[in-house]
Parts: structure tokens; C-alpha cells; sequence
């Protein structure tokens, strides 16, 4: 689904990205790890066409994104992102947050993307607020609609930066049940998160990065138990 190659990524002089190779099949978790500035955030907006590469390729299934022709609103059109903070439009209802893009980028019909809206909203236990404003909804409800709302578009890829970080504790487990139910359900997810305990119950990868590069890699049994890199037993041990 997913080829990332050497792809390297400055602000200014300073490299960001060093070199990243990372490639994602279909129905795979992977969850990228790694201290605060590792390069986390910047790899999936460079995935996401929100920053621009200075060396290196991504492909999305046969194409390669970051070639300059491509038209970048037509990628992101394939690809599901949620991100820290809500990201829902305080002004618009539930429904119609979860049908815009379906609405305005597609131009599915209304009925049809509020009949798969009223869907989504089933799906993860909100049709009841359908109607209501997102301030009337508490933050792990918001971020549970901000994922529906980035699978109204049945995307090829669900990019998930720290959906978690914003919420209270008693919040946090309903939307990482939701990402397990995705990962039931087939989805293809890049997630970046400090949730180390959801990491290693979700992943089929994990990934650790490190001043933008990747470290090491592989199942969390692997990762968590016996990392194979001085570097990730360092990194987990100040975790502990
Ligand atoms: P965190 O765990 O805190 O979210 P991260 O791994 O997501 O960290 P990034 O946000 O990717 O880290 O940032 C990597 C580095 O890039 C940091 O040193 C950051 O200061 C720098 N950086 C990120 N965005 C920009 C920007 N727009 N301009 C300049 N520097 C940036
Ligand atoms: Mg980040």
C-alpha cells in the first residue's frame, strides 16, 4: 500500500529526516515510536503531502505521490488523517463533519453520504449525537468522530498522530478500542503514539525512530522484550 524510500526532510539546515525506508502492506499496523522531535509527526505529514520532501520517493499503491505533477488534493483524497487535536469543525454538526470531504472532494450526493455517515456514527456507538455541535461532545467522543470522519472516504491508508495524547486517561481507552476495532476490520494504519502498552497490543510493527532515522523495526514481542538495538533498549528503559 505504502513505499516509503530515502526519504529525507530539512527544516533549514536541520535534517529531520535522514534517510527513511519504510514500506506498509495492506491490513498492517505499524506504529512508529521514538522520543519527542524524532521525526514522528514529520514522516506522516510527508506521507500526507503536508510537507515536502528534499530527497527520496513515496509511493502510494503504483504511484509515486511525490512526483511534482501529481496533484496532491487527489492523494490526500486516498488517505485518512487524524491528528492530536480534534480536528472537527466546531461549526458543523457530527454528520455533516463526517460527510464534508464524502460531500465536497467526491461530490457524493447528500443522502447517499449521510447514509454512510449515519453508518460510520453507528459503527463506533455516536449515531445519537448525530445532530449535535462537537463542543457537545466529550474530547474521546470527538476523536472517535474525527477517525469516522476520515473513513468516509474509504481510504486506502488511515494516518493516526497522537489521537491520544490530547485526552484525559479515562478517555483514552474508548478511542484505542476503536483503533483495535479498525485493525479487525482491515484497515491499513501508520499510527505515531507514546502509548507503549496500546503500541504493543495493536501493532503488527513497531517502529522506532531516532533523530529521523529508523532504528530498528519489527514485531512488538521483538521491540518490547528483546530489542535488538542498544539504542531501543535505552529508549524503553527511561520509558519504565
Ligand atoms: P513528538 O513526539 O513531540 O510529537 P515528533 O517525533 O512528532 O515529536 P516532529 O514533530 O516530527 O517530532 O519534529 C521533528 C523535528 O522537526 C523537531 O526538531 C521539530 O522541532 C522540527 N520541526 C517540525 N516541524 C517543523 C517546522 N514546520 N519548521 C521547523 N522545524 C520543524
Ligand atoms: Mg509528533
Amino acid at each position: 500500500v505504502l513505499r516509503v524510500e530515502g526519504v529525507v526532510k530539512r527544516f533549514g539546515e536541520h535534517p529531520v529526516l535522514r534517510g527513511i525506508d519504510l514500506e506498509v502492506e495492506a491490513h498492517e499496523v505499524v506504529v512508529l515510536i521514538g522520543a519527542s522531535g524524532s521525526g514522528k509527526s514529520t514522516l506522516l505529514k510527508t506521507i500526507n503531502l503536508l510537507e515536502q520532501i528534499d530527497d527520496g520517493r513515496i509511493f502510494l499503491g503504483d504511484e509515486d505521490i511525490t512526483d511534482p505533477r501529481v496533484n496532491a488534493d487527489r492523494v490526500r483524497a486516498r488517505i485518512g488523517v487524524v491528528f492530536q487535536h480534534y480536528n472537527l469543525f466546531p461549526h458543523m454538526n457530527v454528520l455533516d463533519n463526517v460527510t464534508l470531504a464524502a460531500r465536497q472532494v467526491f461530490g457524493i450526493p447528500r443522502p447517499e453520504a449521510e447514509r454512510v455517515g449515519l453508518g460510520l456514527l453507528e459503527r463506533i456507538g455516536l449515531v445519537e449525537k448525530a445532530k449535535e455541535f462537537p463542543d457537545r461532545l466529550s474530547g474521546g467522543q470527538q476523536q472517535r468522530v474525527a477517525i469516522a470522519r476520515a473513513l468516509a472516504t474509504d481510504p486506502e491508508l488511515l494516518l493516526l498522530d497522537e489521537i491520544t495524547s490530547a485526552l484525559d486517561p479515562q478517555l483514552v481507552g474508548e478511542v484505542l478500542d476503536l483503533v483495535r476495532e479498525l485493525k479487525a476490520g482491515g484497515s491499513t494504519i501508520v499510527m505515531a503514539t507514546h502509548e507503549m502498552s496500546f503500541a504493543r497490543r495493536v501493532a503488527d510493527r513497531v517502529v522506532y525512530l531516532k533523530d529521523g532515522r529508523i532504528i530498528e523495526s519489527g514485531p512488538p514481542e521483538q521491540i518490547f522484550e528483546s530489542p535488538q538495538r542498544e539504542e531501543t533498549r535505552e529508549f524503553l528503559a527511561r520509558l519504565r
